[in-house]
Protein backbone atom coordinates (compact mmCIF):
# COMPACT_ATOMS: atom_id res chain seq x y z
CA UNK A 1 0.00 0.00 0.00
CA UNK A 2 1.11 3.50 -0.91
CA UNK A 3 1.35 6.30 1.54
CA UNK A 4 -2.35 7.88 2.41
CA UNK A 5 -2.96 10.85 1.35
CA UNK A 6 -3.26 14.02 4.06
CA UNK A 7 -7.11 14.15 2.47
CA UNK A 8 -7.84 10.83 3.38
CA UNK A 9 -6.42 10.67 6.99
CA UNK A 10 -7.89 14.02 7.86
CA UNK A 11 -11.41 12.97 6.82
CA UNK A 12 -11.12 9.91 8.47
CA UNK A 13 -10.11 11.38 11.28
CA UNK A 14 -13.08 13.67 11.50
CA UNK A 15 -15.48 10.70 11.57
CA UNK A 16 -13.55 9.95 14.69
CA UNK A 17 -16.43 10.22 17.70
CA UNK A 18 -15.60 12.37 20.61
CA UNK A 19 -15.39 9.71 23.47
CA UNK A 20 -17.66 12.50 25.98
CA UNK A 21 -20.05 13.75 23.52
CA UNK A 22 -20.29 10.65 20.92
CA UNK A 23 -20.60 13.38 17.98
CA UNK A 24 -17.63 13.28 15.19
CA UNK A 25 -14.53 15.68 16.05
CA UNK A 26 -15.36 17.13 12.59
CA UNK A 27 -18.84 18.37 13.72
CA UNK A 28 -17.25 19.75 17.28
CA UNK A 29 -14.61 21.44 15.60
CA UNK A 30 -12.35 19.60 17.96
CA UNK A 31 -9.94 18.49 15.34
CA UNK A 32 -7.10 21.11 15.57
CA UNK A 33 -4.44 20.13 13.76
CA UNK A 34 -3.16 16.69 11.41
CA UNK A 35 0.41 16.09 10.29
CA UNK A 36 1.47 13.26 8.14
CA UNK A 37 4.88 12.12 7.86
CA UNK A 38 4.69 8.91 5.57
CA UNK A 39 3.23 6.55 7.57
CA UNK A 40 3.01 8.44 10.32
CA UNK A 41 0.50 10.90 11.74
CA UNK A 42 0.57 13.21 14.22
CA UNK A 43 -3.06 14.53 15.38
CA UNK A 44 -4.21 17.27 17.57
CA UNK A 45 -7.31 17.65 19.29
CA UNK A 46 -9.20 19.15 21.92
CA UNK A 47 -10.99 17.58 24.76
CA UNK A 48 -12.90 18.90 27.80
CA UNK A 49 -11.71 16.60 30.27
CA UNK A 50 -8.11 15.76 31.37
CA UNK A 51 -9.81 12.21 32.30
CA UNK A 52 -7.14 9.03 31.41
CA UNK A 53 -10.05 7.28 30.34
CA UNK A 54 -11.03 9.72 27.74
CA UNK A 55 -8.07 10.09 26.45
CA UNK A 56 -7.20 6.34 25.76
CA UNK A 57 -10.66 6.02 24.54
CA UNK A 58 -9.65 8.67 21.88
CA UNK A 59 -6.28 7.29 21.04
CA UNK A 60 -7.77 3.60 20.13
CA UNK A 61 -10.58 5.63 17.90
CA UNK A 62 -7.79 7.01 16.25
CA UNK A 63 -6.00 3.98 15.86
CA UNK A 64 -8.85 2.45 14.65
CA UNK A 65 -9.30 4.59 12.34
CA UNK A 66 -5.89 5.34 10.75
CA UNK A 67 -4.95 1.67 10.81
CA UNK A 68 -6.95 0.91 7.48
CA UNK A 69 -5.38 3.63 5.78
CA UNK A 70 -2.40 2.04 6.21
CA UNK A 71 -0.96 4.58 9.14
CA UNK A 72 1.90 2.29 11.29
CA UNK A 73 1.55 5.43 14.23
CA UNK A 74 -0.71 7.89 15.56
CA UNK A 75 0.67 10.37 17.92
CA UNK A 76 -1.78 12.37 19.56
CA UNK A 77 -1.57 15.42 21.34
CA UNK A 78 -4.68 16.71 23.18
CA UNK A 79 -5.48 19.83 24.67
CA UNK A 80 -7.51 20.09 27.24
CA UNK A 81 -10.15 22.62 28.08
CA UNK A 82 -12.23 22.23 30.79
CA UNK A 83 -15.37 23.67 30.48
CA UNK A 84 -16.90 26.77 32.55
CA UNK A 85 -19.82 27.38 34.60
CA UNK A 86 -21.89 30.25 33.81
CA UNK A 87 -21.04 33.28 35.96
CA UNK A 88 -23.29 36.27 36.49
CA UNK A 89 -21.57 39.75 36.25
CA UNK A 90 -21.73 39.55 40.33
CA UNK A 91 -20.21 36.10 40.38
CA UNK A 92 -17.10 36.86 42.94
CA UNK A 93 -15.12 34.50 40.95
CA UNK A 94 -15.70 34.16 37.51
CA UNK A 95 -12.40 33.06 36.39
CA UNK A 96 -13.15 29.73 38.44
CA UNK A 97 -14.66 27.38 35.89
CA UNK A 98 -16.23 24.62 38.50
CA UNK A 99 -17.17 25.19 42.19
CA UNK A 100 -18.06 21.58 43.05
CA UNK A 101 -19.34 20.73 46.57
CA UNK A 102 -18.28 17.61 48.44
CA UNK A 103 -20.94 16.53 50.99
CA UNK A 104 -21.74 13.88 53.62
CA UNK A 105 -25.02 13.04 55.95
CA UNK A 106 -22.85 12.85 58.65
CA UNK A 107 -19.01 13.00 60.02
CA UNK A 108 -16.67 10.09 59.84
CA UNK A 109 -17.55 8.87 56.46
CA UNK A 110 -14.36 10.20 55.00
CA UNK A 111 -15.51 13.46 53.05
CA UNK A 112 -12.19 15.85 53.99
CA UNK A 113 -10.59 12.41 52.41
CA UNK A 114 -12.73 12.43 49.23
CA UNK A 115 -12.34 15.58 49.10
CA UNK A 116 -8.67 15.93 49.36
CA UNK A 117 -7.92 13.25 46.92
CA UNK A 118 -10.27 14.08 43.97
CA UNK A 119 -8.33 17.68 43.87
CA UNK A 120 -5.15 15.86 44.44
CA UNK A 121 -5.58 13.25 41.46
CA UNK A 122 -7.21 16.04 38.94
CA UNK A 123 -4.30 18.27 39.50
CA UNK A 124 -2.02 15.18 38.66
CA UNK A 125 -4.34 14.98 35.17
CA UNK A 126 -2.78 18.54 34.62
CA UNK A 127 -5.71 21.09 35.57
CA UNK A 128 -5.77 24.18 37.95
CA UNK A 129 -7.68 23.35 40.92
CA UNK A 130 -8.51 24.98 44.46
CA UNK A 131 -9.43 23.11 47.43
CA UNK A 132 -11.58 25.03 50.16
CA UNK A 133 -11.89 23.04 53.14
CA UNK A 134 -15.20 25.05 54.66
CA UNK A 135 -15.91 22.22 57.33
CA UNK A 136 -15.75 23.97 60.48
CA UNK A 137 -16.70 21.45 62.92
CA UNK A 138 -13.44 19.90 61.85
CA UNK A 139 -10.83 21.69 59.43
CA UNK A 140 -8.95 18.90 58.40
CA UNK A 141 -7.21 19.67 55.49
CA UNK A 142 -3.89 21.20 57.34
CA UNK A 143 -3.38 17.59 58.54
CA UNK A 144 -3.97 16.20 55.62
CA UNK A 145 -2.16 18.17 53.79
CA UNK A 146 0.76 18.48 55.88
CA UNK A 147 0.63 22.18 55.42
CA UNK A 148 0.28 24.88 58.59
CA UNK A 149 0.56 29.48 58.07
CA UNK A 150 -0.85 31.65 57.94
CA UNK A 151 -2.22 33.32 54.52
CA UNK A 152 -0.99 36.57 53.67
CA UNK A 153 -1.62 39.75 51.60
CA UNK A 154 -0.16 41.56 48.86
CA UNK A 155 -2.21 44.13 48.51
CA UNK A 156 -3.93 44.55 52.14
CA UNK A 157 -6.93 43.24 50.40
CA UNK A 158 -7.08 39.80 48.71
CA UNK A 159 -5.86 37.02 50.54
CA UNK A 160 -3.36 34.67 48.81
CA UNK A 161 -4.18 31.11 49.13
CA UNK A 162 -1.45 28.44 50.36
CA UNK A 163 -0.38 26.12 48.20
CA UNK A 164 0.29 22.50 48.07
CA UNK A 165 1.45 19.90 45.63
CA UNK A 166 0.43 22.48 43.27
CA UNK A 167 -3.15 22.94 44.29
CA UNK A 168 -4.18 26.14 45.90
CA UNK A 169 -5.44 25.74 49.52
CA UNK A 170 -7.88 27.66 51.99
CA UNK A 171 -9.20 26.34 55.26
CA UNK A 172 -10.99 27.65 58.19
CA UNK A 173 -7.90 25.70 60.37
CA UNK A 174 -5.44 28.30 58.68
CA UNK A 175 -7.13 31.21 60.59
CA UNK A 176 -7.15 29.75 63.89
CA UNK A 177 -4.87 29.71 66.71
CA UNK A 178 -6.41 26.75 67.64
CA UNK A 179 -8.51 24.75 65.32
CA UNK A 180 -10.63 23.02 68.23
CA UNK A 181 -12.25 26.86 68.07
CA UNK A 182 -13.74 26.58 65.11
CA UNK A 183 -16.37 24.00 66.85
CA UNK A 184 -18.31 26.75 68.90
CA UNK A 185 -19.23 28.70 64.80
CA UNK A 186 -22.36 30.02 64.74
CA UNK A 187 -24.26 29.81 61.43
CA UNK A 188 -23.40 33.36 61.11
CA UNK A 189 -19.95 33.33 61.77
CA UNK A 190 -19.53 30.58 59.07
CA UNK A 191 -21.67 32.64 56.70
CA UNK A 192 -19.32 35.54 56.93
CA UNK A 193 -15.85 33.34 56.96
CA UNK A 194 -17.90 31.80 53.68
CA UNK A 195 -18.14 34.91 51.82
CA UNK A 196 -15.19 36.04 52.81
CA UNK A 197 -13.27 32.47 51.03
CA UNK A 198 -15.05 33.27 47.98
CA UNK A 199 -14.90 36.61 47.76
CA UNK A 200 -11.75 37.74 49.48
CA UNK A 201 -9.38 35.19 48.68
CA UNK A 202 -7.31 35.24 45.64
CA UNK A 203 -8.05 32.02 43.77
CA UNK A 204 -7.05 33.25 40.20
CA UNK A 205 -8.05 31.04 37.38
CA UNK A 206 -8.79 27.51 38.50
CA UNK A 207 -10.35 24.37 36.31
CA UNK A 208 -11.95 23.12 39.72
CA UNK A 209 -12.49 24.70 43.09
CA UNK A 210 -13.48 21.68 45.43
CA UNK A 211 -15.28 22.98 48.45
CA UNK A 212 -15.30 20.40 51.52
CA UNK A 213 -18.01 21.29 53.37
CA UNK A 214 -19.67 20.43 56.76
CA UNK A 215 -21.23 16.66 57.20
CA UNK A 216 -25.21 17.13 57.53
CA UNK A 217 -26.10 20.62 57.88
CA UNK A 218 -26.60 22.74 54.35
CA UNK A 219 -25.23 25.75 55.20
CA UNK A 220 -22.74 26.05 53.37
CA UNK A 221 -24.82 24.82 50.05
CA UNK A 222 -27.45 27.25 51.02
CA UNK A 223 -24.32 30.62 51.51
CA UNK A 224 -22.74 29.55 48.25
CA UNK A 225 -25.88 28.76 45.89
CA UNK A 226 -26.90 32.26 47.12
CA UNK A 227 -23.43 33.61 45.68
CA UNK A 228 -22.96 32.05 42.71
CA UNK A 229 -23.41 29.26 40.39
CA UNK A 230 -22.36 26.15 41.85
CA UNK A 231 -21.61 23.24 38.96
CA UNK A 232 -22.54 20.56 41.39
CA UNK A 233 -21.80 17.94 44.49
CA UNK A 234 -20.64 15.23 45.22
CA UNK A 235 -22.24 13.01 47.72
CA UNK A 236 -20.09 10.87 49.92
CA UNK A 237 -21.46 7.53 52.06
CA UNK A 238 -20.19 4.37 53.29
CA UNK A 239 -22.28 1.11 52.86
CA UNK A 240 -24.12 0.79 55.88
CA UNK A 241 -28.01 1.74 56.52
CA UNK A 242 -27.89 3.61 59.62
CA UNK A 243 -25.60 6.35 57.65
CA UNK A 244 -27.79 6.77 54.27
CA UNK A 245 -30.84 8.32 56.20
CA UNK A 246 -28.60 11.06 56.86
CA UNK A 247 -27.08 11.66 52.90
CA UNK A 248 -31.02 11.39 51.91
CA UNK A 249 -31.27 14.86 53.84
CA UNK A 250 -27.96 16.20 51.83
CA UNK A 251 -29.80 14.93 48.39
CA UNK A 252 -32.89 16.90 49.28
CA UNK A 253 -31.34 19.70 50.33
CA UNK A 254 -29.72 20.02 46.58
CA UNK A 255 -33.06 19.35 45.22
CA UNK A 256 -34.22 22.56 46.96
CA UNK A 257 -31.44 25.13 45.83
CA UNK A 258 -31.47 23.47 42.68
CA UNK A 259 -27.59 22.03 43.06
CA UNK A 260 -27.13 19.74 40.66
CA UNK A 261 -25.94 16.29 42.17
CA UNK A 262 -22.61 15.28 40.22
CA UNK A 263 -22.37 12.20 41.70
CA UNK A 264 -21.90 9.63 44.81
CA UNK A 265 -18.54 8.57 45.87
CA UNK A 266 -18.99 5.36 48.72
CA UNK A 267 -16.37 5.16 50.44
CA UNK A 268 -14.94 2.59 52.84
CA UNK A 269 -16.76 0.47 50.40
CA UNK A 270 -15.00 -2.70 50.95
CA UNK A 271 -11.97 -4.75 52.62
CA UNK A 272 -9.30 -6.64 50.59
CA UNK A 273 -7.19 -9.00 52.81
CA UNK A 274 -3.51 -9.94 51.90
CA UNK A 275 -4.96 -13.02 50.61
CA UNK A 276 -6.78 -11.21 48.39
CA UNK A 277 -10.55 -11.47 49.47
CA UNK A 278 -12.56 -8.56 49.59
CA UNK A 279 -14.77 -8.43 53.34
CA UNK A 280 -18.04 -6.21 52.47
CA UNK A 281 -17.62 -5.17 56.58
CA UNK A 282 -20.07 -2.59 56.50
CA UNK A 283 -22.21 -4.15 54.44
CA UNK A 284 -23.23 -3.40 50.63
CA UNK A 285 -25.06 -1.14 48.15
CA UNK A 286 -25.50 1.88 49.94
CA UNK A 287 -23.51 4.00 47.42
CA UNK A 288 -25.54 2.44 44.84
CA UNK A 289 -28.54 2.74 46.46
CA UNK A 290 -28.28 6.67 47.04
CA UNK A 291 -27.01 6.80 43.69
CA UNK A 292 -30.60 5.79 42.48
CA UNK A 293 -32.15 7.85 45.10
CA UNK A 294 -30.17 11.31 43.57
CA UNK A 295 -30.30 9.97 40.08
CA UNK A 296 -26.51 10.06 39.67
CA UNK A 297 -24.00 7.61 38.76
CA UNK A 298 -21.71 5.68 41.26
CA UNK A 299 -18.54 7.56 40.90
CA UNK A 300 -16.30 4.56 42.45
CA UNK A 301 -16.24 2.55 45.63
CA UNK A 302 -13.43 2.98 47.80
CA UNK A 303 -11.46 0.11 49.60
CA UNK A 304 -10.53 0.70 53.43
CA UNK A 305 -6.89 0.74 53.39
CA UNK A 306 -4.73 1.51 56.10
CA UNK A 307 -2.53 3.35 53.79
CA UNK A 308 -5.40 5.82 53.19
CA UNK A 309 -5.40 6.89 56.91
CA UNK A 310 -1.40 6.39 57.64
CA UNK A 311 -0.45 8.86 54.58
CA UNK A 312 -3.24 11.16 55.12
CA UNK A 313 -1.91 11.48 58.87
CA UNK A 314 1.23 12.22 57.47
CA UNK A 315 0.31 14.89 55.06
CA UNK A 316 0.30 13.49 51.91
CA UNK A 317 -3.15 11.93 50.64
CA UNK A 318 -2.82 8.36 49.52
CA UNK A 319 -3.03 9.67 45.65
CA UNK A 320 0.05 11.61 46.27
CA UNK A 321 2.05 8.92 48.35
CA UNK A 322 0.65 5.91 46.36
CA UNK A 323 -1.29 6.72 43.50
CA UNK A 324 -0.81 2.70 42.38
CA UNK A 325 -2.37 1.82 45.28
CA UNK A 326 -5.81 0.54 45.39
CA UNK A 327 -7.33 3.22 46.97
CA UNK A 328 -5.05 6.12 45.13
CA UNK A 329 -6.67 4.17 41.65
CA UNK A 330 -9.88 4.04 43.19
CA UNK A 331 -9.83 8.03 43.96
CA UNK A 332 -8.01 8.64 40.77
CA UNK A 333 -10.95 6.72 38.77
CA UNK A 334 -13.63 8.79 40.63
CA UNK A 335 -11.82 11.84 39.64
CA UNK A 336 -11.59 10.89 35.73
CA UNK A 337 -15.54 10.05 36.70
CA UNK A 338 -16.15 13.53 37.92
CA UNK A 339 -14.18 15.42 35.14
CA UNK A 340 -16.34 13.72 32.28
CA UNK A 341 -19.33 14.56 33.93
CA UNK A 342 -18.46 17.99 34.81
CA UNK A 343 -17.82 17.87 30.91
CA UNK A 344 -21.27 16.24 29.90
CA UNK A 345 -23.25 18.59 32.48
CA UNK A 346 -21.99 21.40 30.38
CA UNK A 347 -22.89 19.97 27.13
CA UNK A 348 -26.29 18.90 28.15
CA UNK A 349 -26.87 22.27 29.56
CA UNK A 350 -25.71 23.77 26.22
CA UNK A 351 -28.07 21.84 24.67
CA UNK A 352 -25.97 19.09 23.05
CA UNK A 353 -24.22 22.14 20.87
CA UNK A 354 -21.61 23.24 23.41
CA UNK A 355 -18.65 22.00 21.50
CA UNK A 356 -15.26 22.32 23.85
CA UNK A 357 -14.24 26.27 23.49
CA UNK A 358 -10.69 27.10 22.44
CA UNK A 359 -7.90 28.85 24.10
CA UNK A 360 -7.64 25.66 26.58
CA UNK A 361 -4.84 26.82 29.18
CA UNK A 362 -2.18 24.03 28.73
CA UNK A 363 -1.39 21.39 26.23
CA UNK A 364 -0.98 17.96 27.18
CA UNK A 365 1.44 16.06 25.10
CA UNK A 366 0.25 12.61 25.30
CA UNK A 367 3.31 10.22 23.84
CA UNK A 368 3.21 6.34 23.33
P1 LIG B 1 -15.04 13.23 57.39
O1 LIG B 1 -14.50 14.38 56.61
O2 LIG B 1 -16.22 12.59 56.72
O3 LIG B 1 -15.31 13.54 58.81
P2 LIG B 1 -12.35 12.16 57.20
O4 LIG B 1 -12.04 12.35 55.77
O5 LIG B 1 -11.77 13.10 58.18
O6 LIG B 1 -13.94 12.07 57.41
O7 LIG B 1 -11.96 10.65 57.56
C1 LIG B 1 -12.15 10.10 58.83
C2 LIG B 1 -11.02 9.11 59.13
O8 LIG B 1 -11.16 7.97 58.29
C3 LIG B 1 -9.63 9.69 58.84
O9 LIG B 1 -8.74 9.22 59.82
C4 LIG B 1 -9.27 9.10 57.49
O10 LIG B 1 -7.87 8.96 57.32
C5 LIG B 1 -9.95 7.75 57.55
N1 LIG B 1 -10.35 7.25 56.21
C6 LIG B 1 -11.09 7.88 55.29
N2 LIG B 1 -11.25 7.12 54.20
C7 LIG B 1 -10.59 5.96 54.41
C8 LIG B 1 -10.37 4.75 53.67
N3 LIG B 1 -10.90 4.59 52.46
N4 LIG B 1 -9.61 3.78 54.24
C9 LIG B 1 -9.09 3.94 55.48
N5 LIG B 1 -9.24 5.04 56.23
C10 LIG B 1 -9.99 6.04 55.73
Amino acid sequence: MGSPTLDTVTQALREVRDPIFEKPLGSLGTLLDVRLDGNRVRVSARVSSPSEEVRKALQSRVDEAVKPLGIEFAELELEVSVPTREATSEDPIPEVRNVILVMSGKGGVGKSTVATNIALALRRLGTRVGLLDADIYGPSLPTMLGIEGHPTSKDGKRIQPLQRFGIKLMSIGFLLEDPKQAVVWRGPMLHGALQQFVTDVDWGGLDYLIIDSPPGTGDVALTLAQKLRLTGAIIVTTPQEVALQDVYKSVSMCRKLNVPILGVVENMSHFVDSAGVTHELFGSGGGQKIAEFAEAPLFGQVPIDALVREWGDEGTPIVQAAPASPAGQAFAEVADALAERVAREHFERSGGDGAPEGEGPKRLRILR
